[in-house]
């Protein structure tokens, strides 16, 4: 079982890389007895698309999704 520590360093990585089968399986299985890492994961995706919203010259937090 993968600690919080491997966890938040893997969703950090996920951001920058694509993650093999068996990384995002040991994930899951946290996610699943763990809510601070599914806490973690959710800010870090909504930093993420925020920030890709930007980019595009977007507004980064209104609802409209396309
Ligand atoms: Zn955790």
């Amino acid at each position: 079982m993968l600690s919080c520590k491997e966890v938040t360093h893997l969703v950090s990585e996920s951001l920058d890389r694509k993650l093999s089968i068996s990384e995002r399986f040991r994930m899951q299985l946290h996610f699943r007895i763990c809510a601070y890492c599914r806490n973690f994961r959710r800010q870090m995706t909504f930093l993420r698309q925020a920030c890709r919203r930007l980019a595009e010259g977007k507004a980064p937090f209104d609802s409209d999704q396309g």
